[in-house]
């Protein structure tokens, strides 16, 4: 049975955990064959390719490559297109985080958070763009976040490399504009993910509150639903800008933050 997104290829940055496995399990079970990735190469990786192809009944291949390295960003494009004969989504989600005061802030944190949250989008997107632009479609996904449209204190690097995703997805949409091809950032808020949860127990420790109480008073204080999204949430929003109702949606950001940014 064809699905929205059959015999389309996905590439998904940062995906054996968390958001991009989110996003990755949400584009398989729209049709779409996909490229898993992260930095390790253990067994698990592989397995969870197998695991997601089995549930979706499509190809899964993990895919090692390290977006701190340009050239492993690039190589990871081209080893999908190799693999699955082209990468037509390219969803940018390897992240991480470091927080500290701007003057206690190692230099080396800052210069992995920007290689690996913005330099890496630009590597696969200038790798993915010119078969996209050639065969007249192509979907980037860039997941940026809240902190991509507002700031925190103590996370400089993290909020100026989210904030550069989206001025490179204005580019990119501009540069593609017309041409089949569009790009688009997620601005996710708080997510639950594994990451997140693990957080909740010492946070109830910290502050002597129970579960309920933490995530909404603690973690959540900035996000007025005091809700988490999902990943699944995440997943379905990327879907959706690569359907045919988004073809002319380029170049912006939607928030999935339960009102974070409109405050
Ligand atoms: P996570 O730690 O679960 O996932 C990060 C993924 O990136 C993992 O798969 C990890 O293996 C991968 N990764 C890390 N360094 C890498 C590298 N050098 N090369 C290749 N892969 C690498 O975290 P997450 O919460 O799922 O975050 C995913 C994205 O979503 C990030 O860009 C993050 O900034 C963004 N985001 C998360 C939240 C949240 O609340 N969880 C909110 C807004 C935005």
């Amino acid at each position: 049975m064809s699905k929205p997104l059959s015999g389309k290829t996905a590439v998904v940055t940062g995906s054996n955990s968390g958001i991009g496995l989110g996003v990755a399990r949400v584009l398989a079970g729209e049709g779409a064959n996909v490229a898993i990735n992260s930095f390790t190469d253990r067994q698990e990786d592989h397995d969870l390719a197998a695991t997601i192809a089995a549930e979706a009944g499509v190809n899964v291949a993990y895919i090692q490559a390290d977006m701190s390295s340009g050239q492993q960003c690039r190589d990871l494009v081209a080893k999908a297109a190799e693999r699955f004969g082209a990468v037509d989504i390219l969803v940018n989600n390897a992240g991480i985080q470091h927080v500290a005061a701007i003057e206690d802030f190692p230099a080396e944190k800052w210069d992995a958070i920007i290689a690996i949250n913005l330099t890496s989008a630009f590597h696969t997107t200038a790798a993915a763009l010119p078969a996209m632009k050639s065969a007249g479609w192509g979907r980037i996904v860039n997941v940026a976040s809240a902190h991509g449209l507002t700031a925190s204190p103590f996370k400089s690097a993290y909020v100026a490399a989210k904030h550069g995703v989206v001025g490179l997805t204005k580019v990119t949409a501009l540069e593609t504009a017309g041409q089949g091809v569009t790009c688009n950032a997620i601005c996710p808020g708080y997510v639950l993910t594994p990451l997140v949860e693990a957080q909740i127990p010492d946070q109830m420790k910290t502050h002597n509150m129970d579960r309920e109480t933490v995530i909404r008073e603690v973690m959540l204080e900035r996000q007025p639903s005091r809700q988490f999204a999902t990943v699944e949430e995440i997943g379905g929003t990327a879907a959706f800008l690569c359907s045919a109702a988004a073809a002319q949606i380029t170049g912006t950001t939607i928030s999935v933050d339960g009102g974070w940014t409109a405050l």
